[in-house]
């Protein structure tokens, strides 16, 4: 057996065999074991924020285990969370004050949507356990997340799925027929929510700018329309900020982008710019207070939740994100990266470009007057074109199949005017070719 092939990969074969074996990181670039370089676009999975290679990270890691490798969020706690918890709590918007730690961001949207059940639980509406969602979203791989990620694929292989996940249309700003008022999206959430009866909803989770389906940034005002629906009907309003968190759109948050306060915010990823494995649920006060008046526990936890080397490595993380000011770099820089992408728009192949911050989609579309989608063989077909021409020169990003073909890029905040160039170059080449290909 080839020693790779002990290796599962996720959301891959069930063999390592012939990937890449990536050794090394400086920056916005990576090494390979064989000497490749390669250019992260991807934040390798929209994560390393702060770019590879940073010693600070290391080193805080290092001096935290020195001192205590491992304790509890449980019955004990210890320094690095109880900083991280109160700086956490600090950078996000109204009064979420309140943070409990995970491993990730499966486990903190898991969290979430076990907390607001305890919620409604304790203010005696017990049957309130649904979860509004949006088609095509991602929100994690755990029985719970999975039912509120709306991704065919993901979920088929696994169904019967945990029980109340409702989906509605995403903000596709892009098909949105001219003339439609343009927070028809937010509507559809209230047309959900009143077709389940109000009195079974739980929650309704979004990302600021959805990830899944190429970085489907909301129309103005649509954040505010939900925050309105939830209130009236009186759903929690969770924003899913896994990737949307840590300066990704220039804010610590999407609510900062955005201009909006939910009840709950789930973060991952960038919180230690993946040095280490942690994930947040963080709590707004309104929701806490049940728990505190009737002095009831949230019952659930995890052995890694909060760990103290996550922890400390998070508080490293957040010093450096402000000592290099990175959110301004990323609002200063977003610009350049959008009319740098927008470049690519005499490519045939190139529909529609979006995002927000660091954080891009293009679409290719088979007909950019009528904007038809490609029939779904030549949608993979051009999905194949695309991975293997853009792996080949060295770029990393994710080119996917979404019912169109779409790239999503995702650099770390270091990047600047010189890895643009360099993403743009590359993607004119590989989607020049695919375009070719399609065409013959
Ligand atoms: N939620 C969103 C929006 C995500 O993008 C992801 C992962 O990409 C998750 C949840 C799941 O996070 P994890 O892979 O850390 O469990």
């Amino acid at each position: 057996m080839d020693p790779a092939a002990h290796l599962m990969t996720h959301f891959g074969p069930v063999s390592a065999e012939g990937l890449p074996v990536i050794v090394r990181g400086k920056g916005c670039e990576l090494w390979d074991s064989e000497g490749n370089r390669y250019l992260d676009a991807l934040s390798t999975l929209f994560c390393v924020n702060a770019g590879h290679g940073r010693a600070e990270l290391a080193d805080a890691a290092a001096a935290q285990m020195r001192r205590l490798g491992y304790g509890t969020t449980w019955d004990m706690v210890h320094p690095p969370a109880l900083e991280l918890a109160a700086r956490v709590a600090a950078l996000a918007p109204g009064d979420l004050d309140r943070v409990f730690f995970t491993s990730g961001g499966s486990e903190a949207v898991e969290s979430a949507l076990k907390l607001v059940r305890s919620f409604h639980q304790l203010r005696g509406e017990p049957r309130r356990t649904k979860v509004i969602a949006r088609e095509l979203s991602y929100h994690g791989t755990t029985a719970g997340a999975l039912s509120a990620t709306g991704l065919p694929s993901v979920r088929a292989p696994f169904e019967p799925l945990a029980p109340g996940g409702c989906h509605v249309p995403h903000t596709d700003a892009y098909r949105t027929p001219p003339g439609r008022d343009p927070l028809w999206a937010a509507d559809a959430i209230e047309h959900r929510i009143l077709f389940e009866d109000p009195g079974t909803v739980a929650a309704v989770i979004l990302e600021p700018v959805q990830n899944s389906g190429g970085c489907l940034v909301p129309p103005d005002g649509y954040f505010q329309r939900v925050r309105e629906i939830c209130d009236r009907h009186g759903v929690l309003l969770i924003s899913d900020d896994t990737i949307c968190s840590w300066g990704r759109l220039g804010t610590w948050f999407g609510g900062q982008r955005f201009g909006y306060v939910p009840d709950i915010i789930t973060t991952a990823k960038g919180i230690t710019s993946a040095y280490a494995p942690m994930g947040a649920m963080i709590v707004s006060e309104r929701v806490a207070a049940p728990f505190l008046e009737q002095d009831a526990s949230f019952q659930h936890g995890l052995t890694f939740g909060g760990h103290p080397v996550a922890a400390a490595v998070a508080l490293a993380n957040i010093d450096l994100i402000e000592r290099e000011g990175l959110l301004d770099r990323v609002l200063a820089n977003e610009d350049l990266l959008r009319e740098t992408l927008e470049g690519l728009r005499d490519i045939p192949l190139v529909g529609d470009v979006r995002g927000a911050g660091y954080f891009w989609g293009i679409e290719m579309v088979a007909d950019r007057e009528t904007k038809a989608p490609f029939p779904p063989a030549a949608a993979k077909e051009i999905v194949g074109v695309l991975d293997r021409e853009i792996k080949r020169r060295g770029l990393i990003c994710r080119a996917v199949d979404r019912g169109f073909p779409v790239i999503q890029l995702a650099p770390p905040l270091v990047a600047g005017p010189a890895e643009f160039e360099e993403i743009a170059g590359v993607l004119r080449a590989a989607m020049t070719e695919a375009a070719v290909i399609h065409a013959g």
